[in-house]
């Protein structure tokens, strides 16, 4: 008989995210209308509310490792469908930087080269330099040749800019990224 994994509950877990997203779990009855309108719950492999219940019930190792955490685009569909008024996109995010602070192993390393250069990018011009920013995930994430085509035509169309241009107050960033723990 094949032995299965023990179940380790860390009670503290619904707290801590609950505390660093701002959302109150306790309050989600798993309508699942969340779920039932996420455009990408078919790449997940535990829909949004799913995701909600492992929280409440303390699952943090599977939480972590999940794939449904890094496949949230943030389009706010579930938090319009809401009646408790519950930001899954909040609580994504913050098991996103939980599970980078914790160095989980993640199964999406794409996902997490796209999501770590652009905060770096955010962090350093206060906004987005995307041909950095493009530059750095290729290198990361296996240069797409294919993907060429596309930057000669951004670039030609005046969309992306040579160098990098600066937000005037990037103290204000800052301060940001400290609350938000960046
Ligand atoms: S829509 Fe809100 S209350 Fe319903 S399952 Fe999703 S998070 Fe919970
Ligand atoms: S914000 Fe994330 S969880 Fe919510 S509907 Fe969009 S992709 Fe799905």
């Amino acid at each position: 008989m094949k032995a299965t994994k023990p179940i380790k509950v860390d009670p503290g877990f619904m707290n801590e995210v609950s505390r660093r997203s701002g959302q109150m779990f306790n309050s989600c009855f798993h309508c699942r209308s969340c779920s039932g309108g996420c455009p990408m719950g078919e790449e997940m492999d535990y829909l949004p509310n799913d995701i909600i219940r492992m929280v409440q019930l303390g699952l943090k190792q599977e939480v972590l490792e999940s794939r449904a955490i890094w496949f949230c685009v943030g389009c706010l569909g579930c938090v319009s469908e809401c009646p408790n008024g519950i930001s899954i996109p909040e609580m994504m995010d913050t098991l996103r930087q939980i599970a980078l602070e914790e160095q989980v192993t993640v199964k999406e390393p794409e996902v997490v080269a796209f999501h770590k250069g652009f905060l770096e990018q955010v962090k350093r011009y206060g906004r987005l330099y995307e041909l950095g920013f493009m530059a750095k995930y290729r290198m990361k994430a296996l240069p797409q040749i294919g993907d060429i085509p596309n930057y000669m035509k951004f670039f030609f169309s005046g969309r992306l800019s040579m160098l990098p241009e600066k937000i005037h107050k990037r103290v204000d960033m800052k301060k940001l990224n400290e609350v938000c723990h960046v």
